[in-house]
């Protein structure tokens, strides 16, 4: 698949030629209107970023180009493949989104600014509050087409990374690390999320890389020719078992992976158990579990490590069975037994149910597909209860109570039955997302408040103490009224002061029932003070 092979990996690094016909070659099904639309795309992009250069050296245009084959290559609509080659025509080359609309439409148009936007979400080294960077990150996209598209462009960017200056490097890779992979993860993109992990480890951790790259040779963790020897028997064996309708493959655990579990191991190599893996692709789910039989029977397994993906899916929608297996030769191997479809899904999960399908391929039907893909990992109790929730508006943090991201509960519309084929916003649109804006506080933590809040409900999700001695309110910098509407990314900084306390004015322009309620709280109060008070004054 284009955007993983080695021909890939090259052309990040070394421009070719920058051809609309390479991307063009890359789909399986173009129609005649697919290629004009894209060729349109392309023509209009490398007009804009004509005479542009990247710290590589090489044309400006040679990243949304990779970018766009990246996307033709996982066989992405072509309207997608054209947000990939403007997705940096705003940022970049001073494009009006006007501009956009009329050349290529409102969807189009939406959503380029929309990744866009997303480049403005900046990791800020707060490692305790990633989650919540993530879900910013998920509420700026609201569409996950747009977040295709972004983690398309990160793995480009990811690729180039030693042609960045250093003091940017770090900061990159970490944000790739922290932020975008586990994205790519929560989506069910594998090969996604393990390909952005690889290309910045080194730069992120340059030591942590050496070490694991060490153990890893010395364990003998590149030694392809045991693999091959132990693959090749493994194949014999199965289809002298009477099966025939299967393929494998072989995969390398990824070093970064492997880096995070020899954390968890105490760094013991020989506690990991899949370094290596065989992947045994078979027809139907029930020839899975007949693969499970004939392996189990020819090498004796490892207790306890057979797992049923398969019955039980992960929480970000991977399917298959997992095995380990002693291989005769002193070593062990791990199994993973799966079909056609859902090897697919491991590698691009969600964005394997957008690519382009000839036959039935209408965009709605993929778009509800999508919808029931992400819908299978979502319990119907916690669905309710997430939403819930989250339209109260009253609790800035909510507690996971269950193995399914929280946010990813968020990412279906509600109203599935309102489903709307020409906007795909209206099939996969983050309700809760809709309803709840992602602020920093200057040090950079999140907090996370309804929308339309004001400072003042910022105060208070802080602190009452903050909240009862507001004095002074700045937004990015600037100092702002206390009745400013907060918007996602906004970094928001209290003043305090002893003499400054609630008031009616105050109550007026909360919005969240947390602020109000602590506003009430001081008002009732005061009053059961100041009324004598103040009767006192008149008959002085
Ligand atoms: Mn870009």
């Amino acid at each position: 698949m284009y955007p993983f092979t080695d021909e890939a990996k090259r052309a990040a690094v070394t421009p070719t030629e920058l051809r609309v016909e390479e991307i063009l070659s890359l789909l399986h099904t173009p129609s005649k209107a697919d290629i004009k639309l894209i060729t349109r795309g392309y023509e209009f992009a490398k007009g804009k970023h004509n005479g542009q250069v990247r710290y590589s050296g090489a044309p400006y245009f040679h990243h949304p180009f990779e970018t766009a084959k990246y996307l033709a290559g996982i066989q992405m609509p072509a309207s997608m493949i054209v947000v990939g080659l403007l997705h940096d025509v705003v940022e970049d080359a001073g494009v009006a989104p006007e501009e956009i609309r009329a050349h290529f439409g409102d969807d189009i148009a939406m959503l380029v600014e929309s990744v866009t936007k997303l480049g403005t979400v900046r990791y800020r080294g707060m490692k305790r509050h990633v989650e919540s960077l993530r879900k910013l990150f998920a509420a700026t996209a609201r569409d996950i087409r747009v977040m295709v598209v972004k983690l398309m462009d990160r793995l480009h960017n990811a690729r180039t990374l030693h042609f960045v200056p250093e003091h940017k490097r770090e900061r990159i890779a970490l944000e790739t690390l922290e932020i975008y992979a586990p994205i790519a993860d929560r989506l069910g993109m594998g090969l996604v999320k393990r390909e952005l992990e690889d290309g910045v480890f080194p730069h992120a951790y340059p030591a942590e890389y050496k070490k694991v790259s060490k153990i890893f040779n010395d364990a003998g963790g590149g030694d392809l020719k045991r693999l091959a020897r132990i693959h090749r028997h493994m194949r014999e064996k199965i289809a002298a078992h009477g099966l025939t309708q299967f393929h494998t493959a072989c995969r390398v655990k990824g070093l970064y992976s492997l880096f995070r579990k020899l954390e968890r191991k105490n760094w013991d190599i020989t506690q990991i158990f899949d370094i290596w893996a065989l992947r045994i692709i078979v027809p139907t789910a029930a020839d899975c579990y007949a693969v499970l039989g004939v392996v189990h029977g020819i090498w004796p397994p490892l207790p306890g490590r057979t797992k049923d993906y398969l019955a039980f899916p992960k929480p970000n929608g991977y399917r298959s069975i997992h095995t380990t297996v002693l291989t005769g030769d002193g070593g062990v191997i791990e199994l993973q037994i799966r079909t056609e479809a859902m090897h697919r899904e491991a590698q691009l999960g969600i964005a394997s149910h957008f690519a382009y399908k000839g036959q039935r391929g209408s965009v709605r039907g993929a778009h509800r597909h999508a919808l029931s893909w992400i819908r299978q990992f979502i319990p119907a109790r916690l669905w309710v209860e997430g939403m819930g929730n989250a339209l109260s508006g009253s609790t800035p943090h909510h507690a996971t109570e269950s193995g399914a991201p929280e946010w990813i509960r968020y990412m279906v519309d509600a109203h599935e039955g309102d489903v709307n084929p020409h906007t795909f916003l209206n099939d996969i649109k983050a309700d809760f997302f809709n309803h709840r804006i992602f602020v920093f506080t200057p040090r950079g933590d999140v907090i996370d408040l309804p929308i339309d809040s004001s400072p003042i409900d910022f105060a208070y999700a802080i602190h009452s103490d903050i909240g009862n001695h507001i004095a002074g309110a700045k937004v990015n910098g600037k100092m702002a009224t206390l009745n400013t509407r907060l918007k996602n990314g906004d970094i928001v900084e209290i003043m305090t002061s002893d003499k400054a306390h609630p008031s009616g004015k105050w109550l007026r322009m909360a919005k969240t029932t947390l602020a109000k309620r602590h506003i009430r709280n001081y008002l009732q109060k005061s009053m059961s003070h100041a009324a004598p008070l103040s009767a006192a004054r008149k008959k002085l």
